[in-house]
């Protein structure tokens, strides 16, 4: 009888990849729902994703029963900030709307302090626009 223990394979899915461990990414938080790391390329001083440990593809597939968890991925993000000295008021936040999406896993950006995006970073996480949606608007759909 074999005593190996299973090893899990890496999926195509970076992020899940993360959630197993399987990437050498640095976790600041996670817990049995969500997991949170660096973004790697930072549009400002601090650039985190918080994304949920099991696989959603993105903000338009969220259901009703999925509202607490996006609320957490927020509250959590804006804990980090706090603890982190940073103001939650000089921050963005937001998901990609598909079809413009980067990782093909929900993943809600916090970047700050927002009054240091860079002109790029300002249009790619641009405020309430068709591409980048606010965690409030994601929510109110749900
Ligand atoms: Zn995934
Ligand atoms: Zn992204």
């Amino acid at each position: 009888m074999s005593t190996e223990t299973p090893t899990i394979e890496k999926t195509s899915c970076i992020f899940c990849n993360i959630v197993n461990k399987l990437e050498n990414t640095e976790i600041l938080y996670e817990d049995d729902d969500i997991c949170v790391f660096r973004d790697i390329k930072p549009a400002s001083d601090y650039h985190i994703l918080t994304i949920p440990k099991r696989h959603i593809d993105d903000a338009k597939c969220l259901i009703s029963s999925d509202k607490a968890l996006v609320e957490k991925m927020l509250a959590t993000a804006k804990e980090l900030l706090t603890k982190n000295n940073l103001s939650i008021e000089d921050a963005r936040f937001g998901y990609h709307w598909p079809p413009f999406r980067s990782v093909r896993h929900l993943h809600l950006h916090t970047i700050a302090p927002e009054s240091k995006m860079g002109t790029i970073a300002k249009m790619i996480f641009m405020k309430n626009s068709y591409w980048f949606a606010s965690p409030a608007y994601v929510v109110s759909r749900l």
